[in-house]
């Protein structure tokens, strides 16, 4: 990776059509993002690569996909409707607002620059409301869900009963959360509304520990095996101050962002809080029930809880590469294989009727497996640029030649090398790469 800032990251995703402002033709909804064409194959990507390792790829987790709206009483037994808030000020200068927890300087405003020009804080629940029914009373209001962990708790019996499930095991959720954030911004980092990806382990009290030390070291693996540069991640604990209400040890995965050191991913040991809170408040006994031991009780639970669109970003800020080729600076997207948006391009050398009919031929026969572009436009230069851009691992060049030697030119991304290969070996050779 190249240090980037995030102008240039956040110009090439609008640009490329990664990711834009949410209702931009009337002037932009600050805070939310639609996805493009390469954003939502990146995002999907990301979250196909989280349910493989914490689903897929374990027999001891299983998935889940709750409802955003849910009864009141969950965010009143979690604790949320009463202490999920920020503590906001405003600069009486300028007007602007700011969580006061992330202020540098807490007496001096980021924006105009004056100082002891705060408001009190006043503590901002970042729950978004809204009505269920056609009448807007308070009796009929709901959250917007402002985290998806909580759809796993209140199905923890559905799914343990349903699933024959014994401890340890684990539930999975990803999907959009809501929080009605005072200061969001650097992008997709920090938005309104977001994608979450959401485990629960649930195991024997005196094992928690041990998992908790497991879950840390599993995760920080995940961003390395798909690629993220070791340096730029790092484990930090929560020091006693920062821990929330529940947790007995929290641990964030951080990430170096061009603006510093920042939260990916925060794995936090919740004890039984939230199985315990959730019996009291609706009268089911949602202990487990230890047929050996002969004995009921709260499992504790640890929680790793990731940002989709969070990572998603992370990914491309950390594949961002600026290269000199010849003079030329070339900008390499090295994303790892399993999260580019497409595998591969097909670029036939030539307008001309001869070369199109075999290259989409031969995209149709590579679209079985994976997700590919044809280009046409442009010298074939530019167009290895534009898929290096958007790190399309492999090039396949159709040539005048191939007419007669049925064999296409593939470049590969990151070496630029190039390789002949026979059209009738191409899915062969392009599946041993593509791992
Ligand atoms: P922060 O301190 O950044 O506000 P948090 O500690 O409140 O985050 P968690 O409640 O632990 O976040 O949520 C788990 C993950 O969800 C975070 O690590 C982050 O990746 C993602 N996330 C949380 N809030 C947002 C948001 N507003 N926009 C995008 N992703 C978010």
């Amino acid at each position: 990776m190249t240090d980037v800032t995030l102008e240039t990251i956040s110009n090439l995703a609008k640009k490329r059509g990664f990711a834009f402002q949410s209702s931009e033709i009337y002037g932009g909804l600050r805070s939310a993002y639609d996805y493009g064409p390469l954003g939502v194959e990146l995002l999907q990507n990301v979250k196909q690569e989280w349910w493989r390792s914490m689903v897929q790829e374990r027999g001891d987790i299983v998935g889940l996909d709750s409802a955003i709206l849910q009864a009141r009483q969950v965010w009143e037994a979690s604790g949320h409707a009463e202490v999920f808030t920020d503590p906001l000020v405003e600069c009486r200068n300028c007007h602007n607002r700011f969580r006061l927890d992330k202020l540098d300087d807490p007496d001096q405003c980021p924006s105009c620059g004056k100082r002891e020009t705060f408001t009190d804080p006043r503590m901002f629940n970042l729950m978004f409301r809204t009505h269920m029914g056609p009448v807007d009373t308070d009796e009929n209001m709901i959250y917007l869900r402002p985290e998806t962990a909580q759809g796993i708790f209140t199905n923890f019996e559905n799914v343990r009963r349903t699933n024959r499930l014994k401890l340890p095991f684990g539930i999975a959720q990803l999907g959009k959360s809501f929080r009605n954030e005072i200061t969001p911004g650097q992008f997709v980092f920090r938005t309104r509304e977001f994608e979450q990806m959401e485990m629960e382990y649930f195991c024997a009290p005196d094992e928690s520990a041990e998992w908790f030390a497991y879950w840390q070291e599993q995760r920080f693996q995940w961003y390395l095996d798909l690629g993220m540069t070791e340096s730029n991640l790092r484990i930090r604990p929560h020091d006693d101050d920062e821990l929330s209400h529940y947790s007995a040890g929290t641990v964030d995965v951080e990430y170096d962002f061009p603006w510093g050191w920042d939260e990916l991913e925060g794995i936090a040991n919740r004890t039984d809080f939230d199985l315990k809170q959730h019996s009291e408040h609706s009268g089911k006994d949602l202990r487990y029930f230890d047929q050996e031991a002969n004995e009921r009780f709260f499992p504790h639970v640890i929680e790793p809880a990731a940002g989709a669109t969070r990572t998603t970003f992370a990914f491309l800020i950390d594949g961002y590469t600026e290269e000199q080729v010849n003079d030329e600076t070339r900008v390499v997207m090295k994303l790892h294989h399993r999260l580019a948006p497409y595998k591969v391009a097909v670029l036939p050398l030539s307008k001309k009727a001869e070369l199109i009919e075999p290259s989409e031929k031969l995209a149709a026969e590579l679209r079985k497996r994976w997700m590919i572009e044809v280009d046409v436009t442009q010298a074939i230069g530019r167009r290895y640029r534009r898929q290096d851009e958007i790190g399309t691992p492999y090039a396949v060049t159709v040539d005048f030649d191939s007419l007669d030697d049925h064999a296409v030119t593939v470049r590969d991304r990151d070496t630029m090398a190039q390789d002949r290969v026979g059209m009738d070996g191409l899915v062969a050779y392009l599946d041993e790469k593509l791992v």
